[in-house]
């Protein structure tokens, strides 16, 4: 073996030198041969296959097309000066157009001859032409044996350097000719044999220059699996070491006030998922470690409730509980309906927001240290507060993607053993994603919504059509409905914002004048208390429409609203629009979504639109908004740049993880230190992925 040949710097490999060297440093922080060779192609080009210009009828896939060259003219003069060359094979003629390089395109594009076109169509009219294609002349890609192109991401700069995609692709596939066991192996020889891996070597080997389809399949398949497996052995290794080590408050006794409530004071039936769910509370709460779970629930199905019960268990063995929210709004709901459902009980309920006046915290500080205080509700200001409990024995968050890992931690310091957590969030991750991203917090799931409940009804309607759909608000509103109509908040223009949102309101007062209607109207410059006022309004039916920007999003519960009509709404996430559309649906009668946008929609946006009229699953929309923005989105640059992936994607490989995870558990149930012979390398490896990634340490 020559491991050598890895470290070596970059600019000594064949065809490269220092100016390369540098770009490709620059541009992509490669600095050796490794990460070179670590440099995947994102696609391959299936040089086979041929689509014939008539057959071209969408521009969302690249197509290759094989034909003569007919005509080439250039249009225009100095900066609108472009190229437009005819193109013709058996089936239809096409345009193709070169904005740059024309000087350089021009005379390889001899007329007559045959080429090898390949790009994204851009439909004009009722046509299709390319902009840009590559080309290659089809008598020279006849001779070559290799059908399948890697393509590689570049940048512009490089590519003004000399690395576009096809200078990429010569400099590794040079190195690649050279490789011959150079590349060590890093996973254990049983798991290549189990799985049927290719080697580590073959596999770099196949993805750069695959020698064909099936090869490359298998190629990607093991350099997936590879992430994935020594991410997963890092983070199930974390979490054995955390059940090892933290103790927890061990709550053995289920008495008198959980079965008080439970038998006196809910006012309906469990739902069987809330049941199941309070079951997997109840036993990580006796168990004598600390829970860290997370409880996933749509919507509407009920969480506040099983966050209430857990409480109570606490309460029970004498300890405090703390009930923490992402915003004020929720935060005060949140109180409120808790303090309704203790009402008959002798509990002491408080509420902590960063508005709570200084006497009234003086008085929440004192209780809490004497422990006169049972249950303490707000939002972050429970952690900015010198807030003191005297035994704080589990703290509930909700809505988890708003608070870090770093400020779950910063409960836990205020005693000396740390409370139990308990994180609830509406926002379902599909379950292997949560497991790699949460690997050390377990999972409830609530996937069943209340009984009685019917789906909410939703459609899309274009702004042209507001005159009707003001027409549906006035009739629902007639049977005794109320209405939310809801504006987008971009941060960066508030202005544009409120600008739209009064203007809206402006329109809505018109159309449903005073004293007849009553419009609330709640957004971002009001103080937290005239946005209560007006909140609270609506929520005991003095006011019939409410017209917010998207403060509303979690929490508000007002059984009685009926219709949610969303301006703009391809301006919001996936996730965001479920969550705004499960503000109504609550009560018995049938709910509506509306969602209006303008005409021009981006094929994204069409998606979200479309996902949310065909389904109200919480789980599906996940799955397409994961698709569509991929995992690092969803969860914050930061996470998914902690994770490092070059080839493996957390959203589209789930198979691939899922054999990884299941191998990893395996291994380290025989071996957790992987101190077995057959898994040193594996080991070694790991200390080096460590080394070069200090993210890691930051995971859990
Ligand atoms: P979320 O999970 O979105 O936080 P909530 O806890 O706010 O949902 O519950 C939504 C509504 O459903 C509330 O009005 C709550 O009182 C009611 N609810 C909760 N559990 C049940 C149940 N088992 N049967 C009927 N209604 C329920
Ligand atoms: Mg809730």
């Amino acid at each position: 073996m020559k491991p050598s040949l890895l470290s070596t710097s970059i600019e000594f490999v064949k065809g490269v030198g220092p100016k390369k060297g540098e770009l490709f440093n620059k541009e992509f922080g490669i600095y050796t041969v490794e990460q070179l060779l670590h440099h995947f192609p994102f696609r391959y080009v299936d040089k086979s296959k041929i689509t014939k210009i008539n057959e071209v009828n969408s521009d969302e896939v690249y197509v290759q097309i094989k034909a003569i060259v007919n005509n080439v003219k250039e249009i225009g003069t100095g900066r609108a000066k472009r190229l437009s060359v005819t193109i013709e094979d058996s089936s239809g003629m096409m345009e193709l157009i070169w904005f740059k390089g024309v000087k350089w395109i021009k005379p390889k594009l001899t007329i007559g001859k045959e080429f090898v076109f390949f790009g994204k169509p851009t439909r004009y009219k009722t046509k299709y032409n390319i902009a840009h294609p590559d080309f290659e002349e089809f008598s020279v890609i006849k001779t070559s044996n290799v059908t399948l192109q890697p393509v590689y991401h570049t940048t512009e700069k490089a590519s003004n350097g000399g690395l576009n995609s096809k200078g990429i692709e010569k400099v590794i596939k040079f190195l690649v000719a050279q490789l011959s066991r150079q590349v060590p192996e890093n996973l254990a020889k049983d798991i290549l044999t189990d799985l049927n891996l290719l080697s580590r070597e073959h596999a770099i080997i196949n993805a750069h220059q695959p020698q064909d389809y099936n090869t490359l399949k298998k190629a990607i398949f093991r350099l997936k699996f590879e992430e994935f497996i020594f991410l997963q052995l890092r983070l199930i290794k974390q979490k054995l070491i955390k059940e090892e080590k933290i103790r927890g408050h061990n709550f053995n006794e289920v008495g008198v006030t959980f079965n008080t409530f439970f038998k006196e004071y809910i006012p309906f039936q469990l739902t069987n998922a809330q049941k199941r769910v309070i079951k997997e509370i109840r036993r990580d709460l006796g168990s004598g470690k600390q829970m860290n779970r997370l409880l996933q629930g749509d919507v509407g199905s009920g969480k506040t409730l099983v966050a209430l019960l857990s409480m109570l268990l606490a309460i029970d063995n004498d300890y405090q509980a703390c009930l923490m929210a992402p915003t004020e709004i929720l935060a005060i709901q949140h109180y409120h309906t808790i303090c309704e459902f203790l009402q008959e009980m002798d509990i002491q309920v408080m509420l902590l927001t960063g508005s709570t006046k200084k006497s009234e915290r003086s008085i929440i500080h004192e209780k809490l240290a004497s422990g006169a205080l049972h249950i303490l509700i707000g939002t972050h200001a429970l952690l900015e507060d010198p807030v003191k409990f005297k035994n704080l024995g589990l703290a509930v968050i909700d809505e988890q993607h708003r608070f870090g890992v770093k400020q779950r931690a910063r409960l836990w310091k205020k005693n000396i053993l740390p409370p139990h957590v308990l994180v609830m969030t509406a926002t379902p991750i599909p379950r292997t994603l949560a497991m790699t991203l949460y690997g050390d917090l377990d999972i409830s799931v609530i996937d069943e919504l209340p009984p009685g409940r019917k789906p909410i009804k939703t459609v899309h309607k274009y702004d042209s059509n507001r005159s009707s759909v003001f027409g549906f608000i006035d009739k629902q509103i007639k049977e005794g409905r109320q209405i939310y109509v809801v504006y987008p908040l971009i941060e960066e223009s508030e202005k544009l914002d409120f600008k739209d949102l009064m203007d809206g309101y402006e329109s809505l007062s018109r159309r449903f004048p005073l004293p007849k209607y009553k419009i609330s109207v709640v957004h971002g410059k009001m103080k937290p208390k005239d946005k209560e006022h007006e909140m609270n309004r609506f929520a005991k039916g003095e006011t019939q429409i409410l017209v917010a920007t998207t403060v509303i999003e979690v929490g508000v519960n007002v059984p009685n609203a009926s219709v949610m009509i969303i301006e703009s709404a391809n301006k919001f996430g996936l996730s965001q629009l479920h969550q705004l559309r499960g503000r109504v649906g609550r009560g018995a009668s049938q709910s509506y979504c509306v969602l209006m946008t303008d005409f021009k929609l981006s094929h994204d946006a069409k998606t979200r639109i479309e996902t949310m009229v065909r389904t109200n699953d919480g789980f599906e929309i996940a799955e397409v908004d994961l698709k569509l923005r991929g995992p690092g989105d969803l969860l914050g640059t930061q996470q998914s740049g902690v994770l490092d992936l070059k080839i493996a994607d957390l959203a589209k490989d789930q198979i691939v993880l899922t054999a990884a995870r299941n191998k990893a558990l395996e291994i380290l149930k025989d071996d957790p230190n992987l101190e077995h012979p057959s898994h040193l390398m594996m080991r070694k490896y790991m200390a080096l992925l460590v080394k070069k990634s200090p993210n890691w340490g930051r995971i859990a």
